[in-house]
């Protein structure tokens, strides 16, 4: 982002530090704010009837949330959720569209990343139905773990399960499998990353595929 318009946004932004768990938004909400992730995890959760949850996709530095009423007013379909505690920049959605009208370099740094985030679904869509939950699963925790500070990761099998749409079963045997391979250890609601390399060799392509996305966006936004 130029710092043309940072100085734009600085005046109407607030800090907003978040626990793990806050819900920022639930499916249906009008969207009133926009946040900007500087430090932790945000995931987008799509709530199925049956009381089931999977994770669309994911937010940290890279992004913000509040998808796309920085354009125009919108109900998020999707809960937001925090899966790792950090800090965001609170700007109100409605600022933020007077904002956009006025800055064509803002537009595009939210494009880019609308943009990006399409992709990233597509992906996913494609990766949901073809590749194993293993896989998947490799990738997931390389996505958390670009995102978070820490080689240590808070996450139950439970709440892995639900961003996977997976049984909890199906979740435990792929970490004692990544485990015994020395890509992680896993006790009891805390994953450590101990090599990457594995873990890359075990998750799909996908991860290769949108990586190269989600890291120029990451060097834009520094
Ligand atoms: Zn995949």
């Amino acid at each position: 982002m130029s710092v043309e318009d940072r100085d734009l946004l600085t005046p109407i932004a607030t800090d907003f530090d978040f626990h793990l768990g806050h819900v920022f938004m639930e499916p249906a909400d009008f969207v009133e704010n926009i946040y900007f992730i500087d430090e932790g995890i945000v995931s987008a959760v799509a709530l199925m009837a049956d009381g089931r949850s999977v994770e669309a996709y994911m937010v940290g530095r890279e992004g913000f949330i509040g998808s796309t009423a920085w354009q125009i007013p919108a109900k998020t379909a999707v809960r937001y959720v925090a899966q790792m505690a950090g800090k965001s920049r609170k700007v109100e959605a409605r600022r933020m569209r007077e904002l956009a009208t006025r800055s064509q370099s803002l537009r595009v740094v939210m494009a880019t990343y609308d943009a990006a985030l399409q992709r990233e679904l597509e992906q996913s869509t494609a990766c949901n139905a073809v590749h194993t939950s293993e896989r998947r699963f490799a990738k997931w925790l390389l996505r958390a773990h670009d995102r978070a500070n820490d080689a240590v990761l808070q996450m139950t099998q439970e709440f892995l399960a639900n961003m996977l749409g997976s049984q909890r079963t199906t979740v435990n045997e792929a970490a004692q499998n990544l485990t015994r391979r020395g890509a992680i250890a896993y006790s009891r609601g805390r994953v450590t990353v101990l090599n990457r390399q594995i873990l890359e060799a075990s998750a799909c392509e996908c991860y290769g595929a949108t990586k190269g996305i989600a890291d120029g966006i990451m060097r834009v936004g520094e």
